[in-house]
């Protein structure tokens, strides 16, 4: 079994675009650390709205002076060339080239990640200092691309629970050649299946997925259209490896179950994390999930620098989309704490549900044992009343987290305390005790 480091390490240079033979390979390979189904869409599928893209394959391609001296070659990088770029061959002036060759708006020395996959054209990608460079009126372009038949590739990992209703993971695995995004999600996705399936049968069925971004998403749900009633929550995982602190970015619907529980967890897992509304932080394929007639309440959990600024969405960390997205900027230690806040949210879903109380009134507090001396511990005596008066077979953990804007935690602790003394049952649907609503 590799760690997620040798994961990273192993299949990060890959060229792994939507439908490619390059993908395929990081997909077989994850499929040896883990069971996986793998779906495939072959290309021309109608998939709802969209159509499952051919297969593009790279077989060549580069930029040179007229005298033949090569300026950028695809061999050195995969990002030298736009994702499902046309094939071009030509010489070309310094002025048409220039409309064809990109590079990064904040990184000169790094080479950008550029794709075209609906709008067709030709291009090329290189270091800003590389363009600045460029002085002859003229340049060589061959650019030898394909566009095949092929099958889009969608990897499944089930861990079934006592449920039918599952909770639904998401990586996407076609950034080429770059590691936070894209491959940490994957590995952390990756690494949180393996727990789930070494551990006791959870009461939920777990689906992680690999994908194509989008599309893999759009192909999925709509061949699994009956599942969807069942998917009661998501988490979308990327960039999760870089110094910086968790963001989680909520769903569509903010007081979901899972939303409530997922936020209320985060205060514990990482002191500076963040939670922010849907739409803001980052944009992947929890939108698909999220979309109408579909309306999984799908969250995203990345590491993100200024996750309040507008401008998390562009530039969530420097190196993001671009040459310098590579094995340096990750850490083991950041993609295992990554990991076990997405096991300590899972978890406390798990736990999630209504508190019926078996109680009238307050409890006698001292008598059960439970009581906290309000002259040691004012804040601790405070939150075991207030959590107290809200189990009213009305309200889940995470409700209450919420209204007290506490952690998931703080109140779990309380209401075990609580069911260990017989006081409360759990109940996955409301159970009103109160004789007058
Ligand atoms: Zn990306």
């Amino acid at each position: 079994m590799s760690s997620m480091i040798d994961l990273i390490n192993e299949l990060w240079f890959l060229k792994r675009e939507l439908v490619s033979d390059d993908f395929d390979k990081a997909l077989h390979r994850l499929a040896e650390e883990v069971p996986m189904t793998i779906h495939e869409y072959p290309s021309g599928t109608p998939v709802w709205t969209w159509t499952v893209p051919e297969k593009w394959t790279c077989h060549e391609a580069y930029l040179e002076t007229l005298a033949g001296e090569r300026l950028i070659d695809y061999a050195d990088h995969p990002l030298h060339v736009v994702s499902y770029s046309l094939p071009f061959e030509g010489e070309v002036s310094r002025e048409e080239l220039l409309e064809h060759l990109h590079a990064h708006p904040r990184l000169p020395d790094a080479i950008p990640f550029v794709f075209k996959y609906y709008q067709r054209d030709w291009g090329l990608c290189a270091p800003q200092t590389l363009l600045d460079s460029l002085t002859d009126d003229a340049y060589r372009v061959v650019i030898r691309t394909s566009f095949d038949p092929g099958t889009l590739k969608v990897g499944e990992v089930v861990i079934p629970g006592e449920l039918e209703e599952s909770i639904m993971l998401v990586a996407h695995l076609c950034h080429p050649a770059m590691v936070n995004d894209d491959l940490t999600g994957v590995v952390v996705g990756l690494d949180v299946a393996r727990s789930l399936l070494e551990g006791p049968k959870p009461k939920y069925t777990y689906r992680f997925l690999i994908l194509p971004e989008t599309i893999g998403s759009v192909s999925y749900l709509s061949h699994n259209e009956d599942l969807i009633p069942k998917m009661i929550g998501g988490l979308f995982l990327e960039m999760l490896g870089n110094d910086a602190p968790l963001a989680l970015q909520q769903s569509m619907q903010p007081d979901s179950q899972v939303d409530k529980t997922l936020s209320a967890v985060m205060p514990g897992v990482d002191a500076n994390g963040f939670v922010g509304p849907y739409r803001t932080i980052i944009s992947n394929d929890e939108r698909q999930f999220n979309a109408p007639g579909v309306r999984v309440p799908m969250l995203s959990l990345s590491r993100v620098e200024n996750p309040a600024s507008p401008k998390s969405l562009f530039e969530p960390y420097p190196e993001y989309h671009s040459s310098a997205d590579n094995p340096k900027i990750v850490t083991q230690e950041r993609l295992e704490s990554a990991r076990s806040a997405v096991l300590a949210m899972l978890q406390a879903f798990e736990r999630n549900q209504y508190i019926v109380n078996k109680f009238k009134g307050e409890v006698f507090a001292s008598g059960q044992g439970i009581w906290i001396d309000y002259k040691v511990n004012p804040e601790g005596h405070r939150r075991l009343f207030e959590i107290m008066e809200r189990c009213d077979g009305e309200r889940t953990v995470a409700d209450i987290a919420a209204e007290l804007e506490i952690p998931f935690q703080a109140v779990w602790e309380i209401v075990a305390q609580f069911a260990e003394k017989d006081l409360v049952s759990f109940s996955s649907a409301p159970q009103p005790t109160s004789p007058r609503r």
